[in-house]
């Protein structure tokens, strides 16, 4: 099985649209959504509707989705992320906003041996920041395979015979994931990188090769930017996904 794994969207259609040109070429059989599908972006209505159109597909929800569908108050949140979760909650179309109350809380079980989540498997909204996180992060795993998101940086750690490991996701090298070892992964942000490349990053996750690989696909960012500009959202909202922080 072929999955394309994706997460931190962040209503950037832009980033979405050369991330979908970018995979259906190689090909996958299912799409894994990792929650944050809105906040921030232009286009929350928009994106919805592309992952619609991608038919077979799995996701949990983030934190940004939580509060846009006014299941929870902002009251982590910086003021500009504030202030776009306001303009996400009027932007969106009743129908969207059902579609985003629905999706459910991480972790979900894809398969016997693959789990996706938002933050980390044992709480949806926590971060995995450092080792020690990461380590918090695979005791939680029910599955070998686990994949997460929030921090819109990629990662991949490992847990074997109760050793924490680290592996290189860089130029769109294949990893390859051995049995017997339990694996977290972060394939990064499609919508709102923050590892200081502003490229759109995705997962190709194949099991049957047990591999998965980091791609990175640069994106029309001026366009996205435009876009937040015109709709009145935040500045720093745009001015971040050239830097990609
Ligand atoms: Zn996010």
């Amino acid at each position: 099985m072929r999955y394309l794994v994706i997460g931190d969207i962040h209503a950037n259609l832009h980033a979405l649209d050369a991330v979908l040109a970018a995979a259906q070429p190689i090909g996958f059989d299912h799409t894994l959504v990792l929650g944050d599908l809105v906040g921030y972006g232009a286009y929350p209505n928009e994106v919805i509707d592309r992952l619609h159109d991608l038919g077979s597909l799995s996701a949990v929800r983030g934190n940004h989705d939580k509060v846009a569908a006014g299941l929870e108050e902002p009251e982590e949140f910086t003021t500009v992320a504030r202030e776009g979760a306001a303009w996400t909650a009027s932007a969106l179309t009743k129908a969207h906003k059902a579609f985003l109350t629905a999706l459910p809380r991480g972790p979900v079980a894809i398969s016997e041996s693959l789990e996706i989540c938002h933050g980390t498997p044992y709480d949806e909204d926590e971060y995995v920041l450092d080792s020690l996180d990461a380590l918090r992060a695979l005791r939680g795993c029910s599955r070998p395979r686990c994949f997460y998101a929030h921090t819109h940086v990629p990662a991949v750690y490992s847990l074997h015979s109760g050793a924490l490991g680290y592996l290189e996701t860089a130029s769109n090298n294949a990893l390859t994931l051995e049995p017997g070892i339990t694996y977290l992964v972060n394939v990064g942000s499609v919508g709102q990188p923050r590892d200081g490349d502003p490229r759109a990053a995705f997962g190709l996750l194949d099991t049957d090769a047990g591999t998965v690989r980091v791609h990175r696909v640069p994106y029309d960012v001026a366009g996205a930017q435009a876009a937040i500009r015109a709709a009145g959202l935040p500045e720093p909202l745009a001015a971040r996904l050239a830097r990609g922080r």
